[in-house]
């Protein structure tokens, strides 16, 4: 069979390091982000990278971070903002592959056709890259042929090294996963830890060659599960539905340079609802929040806005989504110099259920956007475009030429 290409994708204090993209003053402060900042006792969430190196600890009380580094600065957790970053960086690498498995806010499964491992490991070099680049995440990736192998390379191996990759397969794990302790092995809890060391088992690989009938006859089905994490067999796929159903349809660009103007700016945001809008037509979806992202820089530091409206009706109707994240926009930007911008349709449902509206004007327009779908498929992406994607501004037509961000 030919191996997998598993990528788990990490993100790197991810609280923290958004706070900063919101506070581009505390780029290089001590952050912490805590449930309660006003009380001492309240709990560390998330600690930036600065602030660990004077030892803060994700889960310690407020006071004993504060004894430890004095001056560090605490926020209180802005959830919809990291959500919304969490659903863009999920449709910025649907890019890349469909097979995108979001495992939690932070970490995203993305499974790639087979290629070499060391292309493989260029591309995770470059989606590191672009993640940090155009949506200011730091990211450590595990490569894997299986879901087990990518969430074990990525937790004991990338953050070690320099690169912030690492791969882990059946050519390599004898050498570098078994000799770890069992307490690491993915699943292994305290409790089953205490059971393994009871019965001797002290390393993953003590695991891995100990009898399966033992296991089975112990646990069961269970301790099948174990022997075969430690073997890093895994069949599970990557799905979008393994965790949770699509929660939003998005899309997301990078500008070739800064954009400076309304003018240039509003090109985009119409070219970028009309992919939304498009591909919800396509998974006959409707949905009822429209969300944007800007990320700019200025003076060196990364700005960053995400923002979101919820419509009166549900909606795939690309003018719609248009006027909202523009409205957005306007409301939100400061004048930052743009450098990408991505807009996502969530609370989804099924197109059929519909309510026809006394105002509804929309049925003539979606067959409308029904020839211009079928244009589109039959003849590329530039068959039809607004007359304003012809200006310099315009992206739609190199992105028409475009896969993944490289020229077909
Ligand atoms: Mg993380």
């Amino acid at each position: 069979m030919e191996n997998r290409i598993i990528f788990l994708i990490d993100m790197q204090s991810f609280y923290a390091n958004l706070e900063k993209l919101a506070h581009p003053l505390l780029t290089d402060k001590p952050v912490v982000v805590a449930g309660d900042p006003s009380i001492r006792s309240g709990v560390i969430l998330a600690a930036c990278p600065t602030a660990k190196s004077y030892g803060i600890q994700t889960a310690e009380p407020i006071w004993q971070a504060q004894n430890k580094c004095p001056h560090v600065h605490i926020l209180k957790p802005h959830m919809q903002f990291y959500v919304n970053v969490s659903v863009t960086i999920s449709s910025f690498l649907e890019q890349y592959s469909a097979a995108v498995e979001p495992y939690s806010i932070d970490e995203v499964f993305l499974e790639l056709p087979a290629m070499e491992q060391g292309k493989a490991e260029q591309l995770a070099q470059h989606i590191k890259q672009r993640l940090l680049r155009e949506i200011g995440v730091q990211a450590r990736i595990g490569i894997g042929t299986t879901k087990v192998y990518a969430k074990m390379a990525c937790d004991h191996f990338a953050k070690e090294s320099r690169t912030g990759t690492a791969v882990l397969n059946d050519a390599n794990a004898a050498e570098l996963l078994w000799p770890l302790p069992i307490g690491r092995l993915f699943s292994v809890g305290n409790r089953m830890e205490t059971h393994l060391l009871n019965m001797g088992i002290r390393t993953i690989g003590q695991l891995a060659r100990h009898p399966l009938y033992d296991l089975k006859k112990r646990w069961g089905i269970n301790g099948e599960l174990l022997w075969q994490t430690a073997r890093g067999y895994d069949t599970s796929p990557v799905s979008p539905s393994t965790h949770q159903k699509r929660k939003s349809i998005g899309h997301h660009m990078t500008l070739p340079r800064d954009y400076y103007h309304w003018s240039e700016i509003k090109v985009v945001l119409r070219e970028l609802s009309e992919e939304v809008s498009r591909r919800s037509r396509q998974h006959t979806s409707l949905g009822q929040v429209v969300s944007i992202g800007a990320v700019g820089q200025e003076y060196g530091f990364k700005r960053s806005f995400h923002r979101q409206q919820r419509l009166f009706e549900p909606t795939n109707s690309g003018r719609v989504i248009f006027e909202t994240a523009s409205a957005l926009f306007k409301e939100y930007w400061d004048g930052t110099p743009i450098r990408s911008l991505g807009i996502s349709l969530s609370s989804l449902q099924p197109a059929h259920y519909k309510q026809l509206s006394l105002f509804d004007t929309d049925e003539d327009l979606d067959s409308l956007y029904h020839t211009i779908d079928q244009l589109k498929d039959k003849y590329g992406m530039d068959a039809v475009l607004h007359a304003s994607s012809l200006s310099p501004a315009g992206q739609a037509m190199i992105r028409a030429k475009k896969i993944g961000g490289h020229y077909k």
